[in-house]
């Protein structure tokens, strides 16, 4: 999609912004433009809009990547679900994210190092120029490494054990998002995870495509040992709630308790605007219909 190309609605004004990832599921989200704020048509193409509801949006390849409105749900539940239930991770990876928004999370934590592979530069320098409260600041974090690269070859090259926690923070498994949904990357994750270490992932809308989460579950599993999900409603990401997988070797973790959580949060003063101790375990209770895609 490029701004101009969405569907329009029935009076043409204000122009509409149709998303078409989920066509093969039959079903279209549209955003009205109110302002188109600026286009980058490079490897991948990137527009930033202005919605009355969502504030600036960010898309790639027609795709709703970031709000500014609603990204404090999908970054918290990224960031904070694997930190707080590992607890004491030094060195974090995140793979994609090149908005920024799951970097500033993870760096609310007493972290050593973050490194972060972005494919795509142009994501970076736009979403820094025209939606910078994403990041705010995360990029000039002195323990922040950007590297611009394939995140599935930065892993393949990665040392054993070098990190505790891997957030991939992916867009949707076609394009360059494709190398991150792999068999092979996950086993390539699993071998650079530190003992106890944990990688979580986005998983999709699971009403839209249970089938492609019941796979994906699959493949998860034949690299980790301990496999659940947890869910976020994240408003832009419309079909339902999002799964995001939890993958780890200790079956313990999904299970913190909530007054290691509380104690966790307390110490580093950390109040977020959806992630709390109660609803990080509210998160990992999916309704039969979820649990059904991921069980059989
Ligand atoms: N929260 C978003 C969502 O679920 O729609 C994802 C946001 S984030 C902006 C996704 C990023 O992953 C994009 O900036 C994209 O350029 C990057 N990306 C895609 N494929 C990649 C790859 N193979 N390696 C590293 N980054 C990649």
């Amino acid at each position: 999609m490029k701004p101009g190309e969405g569907g329009r609605s029935a009076s043409s004004d204000p122009q509409w912004i149709t998303e078409t990832v989920a066509d093969a599921a039959g079903f279209r989200t549209a955003l009205s433009a109110d302002r188109v704020v600026r286009e980058v048509a490079g490897e991948q193409h990137l527009a930033v809009f202005e919605n009355r509801s969502f504030g600036r949006v960010l898309t790639l390849d027609g795709a709703i990547q970031v709000t500014t409105g609603d990204e404090f749900v999908y970054h918290e539940m990224m960031a904070h679900v694997p930190l707080m239930a590992h607890g004491a991770a030094a060195y974090v990876l995140i793979l994609g994210g090149g908005d920024g928004g799951v970097a500033r999370e993870v760096l609310r934590h007493p972290v050593a190092g973050v490194t972060l592979v972005e494919i795509d530069r142009a994501v970076v320098d736009l979403m820094v120029a025209e939606m910078p409260s994403v990041s705010a600041g995360a990029f000039d974090d002195p323990r922040l490494t950007l590297a611009i690269a394939d995140g599935a070859d930065f892993v393949d090259g990665a040392a054993e054990a070098s990190f505790d926690v891997i957030i991939v923070d992916a867009p949707d498994p076609v394009g360059a998002g494709a190398a991150l949904f792999t068999g092979a990357f996950y086993a390539a994750c699993r071998r650079i995870l530190r003992p106890g270490g944990v990688m979580v992932c986005q998983s999709g809308m699971p009403f839209l495509s249970g089938d492609w989460l019941a796979g994906h579950a699959q493949t998860l599993r034949a690299s980790f040992a301990d496999v659940a999900f947890y869910l976020s409603v994240v408003p832009s990401y419309t079909g339902g709630p999002m799964a995001h997988a939890f993958a780890t070797s200790d079956s313990a973790l999904k299970d913190a308790p909530a007054h290691l959580l509380a104690a966790r949060a307390s110490s580093l003063r950390l109040a977020g605007r959806y992630w709390t101790p109660a609803i990080h375990r509210a998160a990992f209770v999916l309704p039969p219909y979820i649990a059904a895609h991921i069980t059989r």
